[in-house]
């Protein structure tokens, strides 16, 4: 993606080779094209790295280790990756990138591999330091692409609890509702129901049958934004105790913030673009934020802790519903890219494949 030329085009890069001890080369086998890669696919997002005039974009990815340097201790050639996408800040005060939790840092100057100053994954051939690298079983071979995606659940979630620890007689039989019905949102909801959430998917997609299928094969409900106004939402469900945005339109959030249960938590993942304001009851939201002990929190991306989760839950989706996963995914080769981020797509999780292993 070229900013100034405006311009998305298939570059020629010299193949990268190790820099340091601690440096995997990594063959790219499959990305996912998610909301963010057609937003900065439209110039409305990403940077390219200081220097260039390009992103090479892509960050949801799954490799293969090609070769590691001397002081790689905890992978070999042939293993399974998926790299983490947030890279520290450079400065000694921001305690958050100083402890490996980039994704709390305090400054901004975090890098994202595909997205803010750091080229990604869309990419033959990519070098990277292994304390990024999450190793993923081969057995997830075919839906690994998936785990950045259900990062972004797996942090969500990992707050959740915290917060709810408020509550210490226990969160057992608690309702969880689902904004939106993308993969984010889906694969939220699989976390959710196996975290022992009663779930519900609300979407505003016009025809989601496949969607609304994948919801209901999982154990979800699904309902209809069209449907069904918040206020009919909150009818069906009841106390709403957590809710999930994976929508990224504020217009929903906001009118199922005002119907979040007592004690409830609502959590935003949704980067939504910026459009003309919208008019929100500020008093009934503030008198419930504050009669019903609501929390109101946002979360974006994920720490080393999250991508591990993500690879063990994602492991248990498989087992328990492998063909609701499959149907998340639709695969393309390299050459479908431009009509993948700029055209409408179809299907679910569009996949790149660029190349299949030890090929
Ligand atoms: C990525 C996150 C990233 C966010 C904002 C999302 O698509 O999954 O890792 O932090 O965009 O750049």
């Amino acid at each position: 993606m070229n900013p100034e030329r405006r311009s998305i085009d298939l570059v020629e890069h010299d193949e990268p080779e190790l820099a340091e001890a601690t440096d995997v080369r990594l063959r790219i086998l499959e990305v996912g094209v998610c909301g963010t890669d057609r937003e900065i696919a439209a110039f409305e997002y990403g940077d390219p790295p200081p220097g260039s005039d390009h992103l090479v974009i892509g960050h949801e990815s799954l490799a293969e280790v090609l070769e590691v340097g001397s002081g790689v201790t905890s992978l070999q050639p042939g293993n399974l990756v998926v790299p983490m996408v947030r890279r520290p800040c450079p400065h000694d005060f921001c305690r958050p990138c100083r402890s490996g939790r980039q994704d709390f840092c305090s400054t901004g100057d975090f890098r994202e591999r595909g997205i803010k100053h750091q080229h990604g994954y869309m990419a033959e051939l990519v070098v990277d330091d292994q304390d990024y690298m999450n190793l993923v079983p081969e057995v997830l071979r075919n839906v690994a692409v998936l785990v950045e995606p259900l990062t972004i659940a797996e942090k969500a979630l990992e707050q959740v609890e915290h917060i709810q620890r408020r509550l210490p007689w226990g969160t057992e039989n608690h309702r969880a509702v689902v904004l939106g019905a993308g993969p984010v949102g889906l694969l939220g909801a699989m976390a959710l129901i196996v975290a022992g959430f009663d779930t519900w998917v609300y979407s505003r997609s016009p025809t989601p049958k496949d969607k609304a299928g994948v919801a209901e094969a999982v154990g979800a409900r699904y309902i209809g934004s069209e449907t069904h106004s918040a206020d009919q939402l909150r009818e069906e469900v009841g106390n709403i105790d957590l809710v999930y945005e994976a929508v990224g339109a504020s217009k929903v959030g906001f009118d199922v913030l005002s119907v979040l249960g007592t004690n409830g938590v609502f959590v935003f993942t949704g980067v939504p673009g910026r459009k003309a304001p919208i008019e929100v009851d500020t008093d009934r939201l503030m008198r419930n934020l504050v009669l019903r002990n609501q929390v109101v929190l946002g979360s974006v991306n994920a720490g080393k802790g999250a991508f591990e989760a993500a690879i063990r839950h994602l492991d248990e989706f498989n087992r328990r519903w492998p063909d609701a996963i499959g149907r998340l995914l639709s695969h393309h080769p390299m050459e479908a890219y431009e009509e993948l981020l700029t055209g409408r797509s179809g299907g679910i999780k569009q996949v790149i494949d660029i190349a299949s292993p030890a090929s």
